[in-house]
């Protein structure tokens, strides 16, 4: 009816046709309240009752880079979406903006990852870059090749590829067979030592990788996925030593290497592509969000020309689209983000961010509710345990309270991933804001003993 198509209903009106009408992603029952949120600036955002909050989790998804309301990425977009809004990328068809974004993202891109095959999100991403993996084993004769390796606390995305990669249990419960082939390793973690059983968390892991290849059989895997720093995880940076060694191991065996950068590329950790300086050489990246600050669904897969040159440039189909892969109006809105994050210099900022938050949450790091404070840039994460002896884990519904009463009482927006506190602000957040942030959180993790 008009009414539910007119934007006069009141908030009350829209939070009730929502909970009619609107499935949310990860749902549950548990949650009858809704945050509908209708306008957003630089690192606030207002609600459907006109109320500002402070966005410090990059629109609620570790995105939004550049932040809320730019008039530069309106503009990208209106003027494509006028000029052209679409047309396909299939077969030999093409587009101006997939092009030149392509070749930008190459110049950026780690040496020797030339190739980019665009997707609509960071799932897709992870579906491609599997299929790519396979498919390359497969065209050089090594067909027994389909096995991936994924890591507890990994998370990939939703589709049947990417969930089933993903490392969280719930996700795989109720929905029948997964994606066969697929195991998963412990995760790098190094603030639980007792995932080690004593031993150095990193000569723990490549014993543990090296094991589990002899026992699948080095001929029988793809390759290995993973974030180079775990973000829904629980933002969790390995030990510095961690990449090198599995690269090597995994280098040894044939076995390829995804580097997940969904959430850390473009500047979320304070690099363009993160696994450059963690040691990772992958053979393939996978990334999104940050490819437009969501102001578009984009995803992009960069690979090595050794890839690109088994799966996609022989006489043979790549068997493999979307109909919105190299979407124009997408690829305009990230050519100029890209050049917002560079202009600003963002990726800069991101490290200076970091070193706020830092300073600003010293206090909370020592109090008795928090096993630690991790800063990797923009990104943080606060570990709270119910006994700091033993590094036990305080139940998530903690965090919920932690997250509701700074949400409710101080006006910050923040989410929890377990029993993790996370925060991922856009990039142009002010030092004040930061200083604001940290002083609510450390206010109400005081409150939880
Ligand atoms: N990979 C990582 C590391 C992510 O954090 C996410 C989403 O949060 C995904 C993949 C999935 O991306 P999307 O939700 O765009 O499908």
């Amino acid at each position: 009816s008009a009414v539910r198509e007119t934007t006069a209903t009141t908030a009350g009106d829209i939070e009730e046709l929502d909970r009619r009408h609107l499935i949310h992603p990860h749902q549950t029952r548990m949650r009858a309240d809704r945050r509908v949120i209708v306008r957003g600036k630089g690192s606030t955002v207002w609600d459907a009752h006109g109320r500002a909050r402070l966005d410090v989790t990059g629109a609620g998804n570790w995105v939004a880079q550049v932040g809320h309301g730019r008039e530069e990425l309106a503009e990208a977009a209106a003027e494509q979406i006028r000029e052209l809004a679409y047309f396909t990328c299939f077969y030999e068809f093409s587009n101006d903006k997939a092009v030149q974004l392509a070749a930008r993202l190459a110049d950026l891109a780690p040496a020797g990852l030339n190739r980019v095959y665009f997707t609509g999100s960071g799932s897709e991403g992870n579906d491609t870059a599997i299929k790519a993996a396979r498919l390359f084993h497969h065209r050089n004769g090594e067909t027994g090749r389909t096995w991936i390796l994924g890591r507890q606390f990994g998370y990939h995305g939703a589709s049947y590829g990417s969930g089933t990669v993903t490392g969280f249990d719930l996700m795989h419960q109720g929905v029948g067979p997964n994606l066969p082939h697929v195991e998963r390793l412990s995760p790098a973690w190094p603030y639980h030592q007792e995932f080690y059983q004593g031993q150095d968390p990193t000569d723990f892991l490549v014993a543990e990788l090296e094991q589990t290849i002899e026992r699948i059989g080095a001929g029988n895997i793809a390759a290995m996925i993973g974030e180079p720093v775990l973000g829904g995880g629980g933002v969790v940076a390995p030990p510095e030593d961690y990449w090198p060694r599995i690269r090597q191991v995994l280098r040894a065996h044939g076995i390829l290497l995804i580097a997940d950068e969904v959430i850390t590329a473009y500047g979320r950790t304070g690099a363009w592509f993160d696994s450059a300086g963690r040691g990772m050489d992958p053979d393939i990246i996978v990334t999104a969000k940050g490819l437009t600050s969501g102001y578009a669904p984009l995803g992009a897969v960069l690979l090595s020309d050794r890839i690109a040159g088994v799966v996609a440039d022989t006489d043979d189909f790549f068997f493999h689209g979307h109909t919105y892969s190299g979407h124009p109006s997408s690829c305009a809105v990230a050519l100029r983000n890209l050049r917002l994050l560079e202009d600003e210099n963002l990726i800069a900022r991101s490290r200076q961010i970091g070193e706020w938050f830092r300073a600003g949450l010293a206090k909370a790091a020592e109090l008795p509710a928090v096993g630690e404070v991790r800063v990797e840039g923009a990104m943080v994460g606060i570990e709270l345990v119910a006994d700091r002896a033993t590094r036990q884990p305080q139940s998530p519904m903690a965090a919920v309270a932690a997250c509701d009463e700074l949400y409710d009482r101080h006006d910050l927006i923040l989410r929890h991933y377990g029993p993790t506190i996370v925060m991922a602000p856009p990039l142009v957040i002010t030092e004040e804001e930061v200083a604001r942030a940290a002083d609510g959180v450390t206010e109400v993790l005081q409150r939880l003993g």
